[in-house]
């Protein structure tokens, strides 16, 4: 039943969204606990089963976006879920703009220890535009990512303005976005050698980006997520805003966790 609850909880009072944005961060937020490394098609089923049986558009625009940025078995699953609303005629009207973003330009800024890469991603044919802000730190024998995070959608113009910008003291370089996804690669692989996990902000945000460099779900191998710190708070998050925030939140205490076992491993 944990899914069935997670999704009265977080969909509760929530009868629609018209943004296509807000949707698929409310997606990505439902979706990390479920797209794990290991996990079976019994647990993926615990939050596509309720979703299909609330079975309005708002249900079916998220199937739509859990099947664009998961692994399986989550998103094929998904996938299915999505085919057997629309036999009954239940269709997201936001269905066709839902995983659409692509990358459309990238810098690089350093930093001591790593770099951050500023992607800009973009629907075709909108005018707005959202900036993902990715963190690499670099150890001696290889790289990890530290974080990952997406801003809601703003003007191209605006978005254009923050990837020219200088990052604290850094000014920026251009990156290619092929590069960006072999460093992501490398670095994947690499944290599972030393089996390095997520944080929960990061694991909610990296399939977005990954899709928007590749426009596939699985570009990416599958990574280990930290447990969250406190659990209570989802109870009281209606809406994709506060678990929003509740990330944030999180955000805090576990680069704190972080930082204390980096210096451990030295
Ligand atoms: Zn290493």
């Amino acid at each position: 039943m944990i899914g069935q609850e997670l999704v009265d909880s977080v969909l509760g009072d929530v009868d629609r969204i018209d943004d296509v944005a807000e949707l698929e961060h409310l997606a990505l937020c439902l979706r990390w606990p479920f797209d794990l490394p290991g996990v079976d098609a019994e647990w993926t089923a615990a939050l596509i089963k309720p979703l299909e049986r609330r079975g309005d558009e708002l249900a079916a625009g998220l199937l739509v976006a859990l099947a664009a940025f998961s692994h399986q078995p989550l998103g094929r699953q998904a996938a299915n879920a999505v085919a057997r609303l629309s036999g009954r005629g239940v269709v997201s009207p936001l269905a066709d703009r839902v995983g659409m973003q692509r990358v459309v330009a990238a810098s690089r800024h350093e930093i001591p220890d790593g770099e951050v890469v500023l992607v800009m991603m973009r629907r075709p044919r909108e005018r707005a535009a959202q900036v993902g802000t990715v963190v690499i730190q670099s150890l001696p024998c290889g790289d990890v990512i530290e974080q990952v995070s997406v801003k809601p959608p703003v003007r191209r113009s605006r978005a254009r303005k923050t990837l020219r910008a200088r990052f604290r003291a850094s000014a920026p370089r251009r990156l290619a976005p092929r590069a960006l996804l072999e460093r992501l690669d490398a670095a994947a692989e690499h944290m599972i050698d030393h089996v390095i996990d997520l944080d929960e902000l990061s694991a909610t945000w990296l399939p977005a980006v990954s899709r928007a460099l590749t426009g596939r779900a699985d570009a990416l191998p599958q990574l280990w997520v930290e447990r969250p710190a406190h659990d209570d708070s989802r109870r009281s998050s209606p809406a994709g805003a506060r678990a929003a925030r509740r990330a944030e939140r999180t955000r805090a205490k576990n680069r704190q966790a972080r930082a204390a076992r980096k210096r451990n491993r030295r």
